[in-house]
């Protein structure tokens, strides 16, 4: 039998973690809550049902958004990580080194859905060079996003 693990961490690499087991679902929920922690139009999260979960790198700080759910972000940039309920521990889809593997199957919230989630396949589409004239800057840019896979040291070049 293969074991499944999932790795993954945030923007900064100073939180990493690394899931061993099946994983639950994966889902997206519209309501308000999810919207505000995740600064987005919707939260994709994944819940790991009875996975283990570690903390390889650093740890999330939590914010206790109600009295039942506490949310984990990482504490160096901020990228939110976890929904955490009496029911469960989810973790942010993008969050993952692969989230194309994790694809949602459901929706919850759907009372908080925005009005214009409907549409959004039909707007205009445009790769992120084709604004180089608009933003010379992009043609040296250097990202500092720790790259989707695991590292011995971070930054590079660091001790630690
Ligand atoms: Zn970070
Ligand atoms: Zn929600």
């Amino acid at each position: 039998m293969t074991v499944q693990v999932y790795t993954g961490g945030c923007q900064c690499g100073a939180t990493r973690f690394r899931i061993t087991g099946p994983v639950k679902g994966s889902s997206i929920c519209h309501c308000r809550m999810c919207q505000k922690a995740f600064g987005a139009f919707f939260a994709p999260l994944v819940d790991i049902g009875d996975a283990e979960l570690v903390w390889t790198r650093g740890e999330p700080k939590h914010f206790q958004s109600s009295n039942h759910v506490k949310r984990g972000f990482c504490p160096e940039c901020g990228t939110p990580l976890t929904y955490e309920a009496a029911d469960g521990m989810a973790v942010a889809t993008g969050a993952f080194d692969e989230p194309s593997q994790l694809a949602p199957t459901v929706q919850y919230g759907i009372e908080g859905r925005l009005p214009f989630m409907d549409s959004l396949h039909r707007l205009p589409e445009r790769h992120t060079m084709d604004d180089i004239e608009a933003a010379p800057f992009l043609a040296d840019i250097v990202s500092r996003q720790h790259p989707d896979h695991d590292t011995e040291t971070w930054p590079e070049g660091g001790t630690s």
